[in-house]
C-alpha cells in the first residue's frame, strides 16, 4: 500500500512538472519566422556558412596551415597552400590558401574548424540557404567564402 501511494505521489509530481512547462510556454510570445517574406533573426552564435576573414590590411588571415582540415570530422575541407612572395602577398604569413573548398554536402556545422584555426581566419557566418538540385554546387570555393576587401560578407555567408 505504501509503495502504491509513493508511486501515485511520484506520478502526480511528474505530471505537475510537465504541465507547468506546457502552461509556461503557452503563455509565452509565439516565435514565428515569416521566412522567406521577412529576414530570419539569428542568435549571434548561429553556425551558418563559413566566412574566410581578412585582416585590417585586407590580407587573407588564412595561412594555409591545414589545422582546420585536420580537425574536421567530416573530412570536407580541401586546401592547397602556396608560398607568399614579396611581389605577390596574399596573407601575412609564409603561406596562404591557394585553394580552399568546403563540401557542404558533408559539413555538419560542428565548428571544430573554427576552433582549430590559429589565426581566426575561418568563422561561421549566418548564411543558411544551401538547398540545391545539383550536389556539385555544394562544394563552395574560396571565392565564395572569402570576405571582400572592405569587410563586405561573401554572398553565401549573408543571412
Ligand atoms: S563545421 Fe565541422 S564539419 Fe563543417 S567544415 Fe568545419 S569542422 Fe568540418
Ligand atoms: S583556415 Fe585557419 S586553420 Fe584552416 S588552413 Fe587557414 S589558417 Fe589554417
Amino acid at each position: 500500500m505504501a509503495s502504491l501511494l509513493w508511486e501515485i505521489g511520484e506520478s502526480t509530481v511528474a505530471l505537475v512538472k510537465g504541465f507547468a512547462v506546457t502552461f509556461k510556454n503557452m503563455l509565452r510570445k509565439t516565435v514565428t519566422e515569416n521566412y522567406p517574406h521577412q529576414p530570419v533573426n539569428f542568435q549571434p552564435r548561429y553556425r551558418g556558412i563559413h566566412v574566410l576573414q581578412r585582416d585590417e590590411d585586407g590580407l587573407e588571415k588564412c595561412v594555409g596551415c591545414f589545422l582546420c582540415a585536420a580537425a574536421c570530422p567530416a573530412n570536407c575541407i580541401y586546401i592547397e597552400a602556396a608560398e607568399n612572395t614579396d611581389a605577390e602577398r596574399i596573407s601575412a604569413g609564409e603561406r596562404y590558401a591557394k585553394v580552399y573548398n568546403i563540401d557542404y554536402s558533408r559539413c555538419i556545422f560542428c565548428g571544430y574548424c573554427v576552433e582549430a584555426c590559429p589565426t581566426d581566419a575561418i568563422t561561421h557566418g549566418h548564411g543558411f540557404e544551401l538547398a540545391t538540385y545539383d550536389i556539385n554546387s555544394l562544394v563552395y570555393r574560396k571565392e565564395q567564402l572569402l570576405e571582400k576587401v572592405g569587410g563586405e560578407m561573401p554572398p553565401g555567408a549573408r543571412s
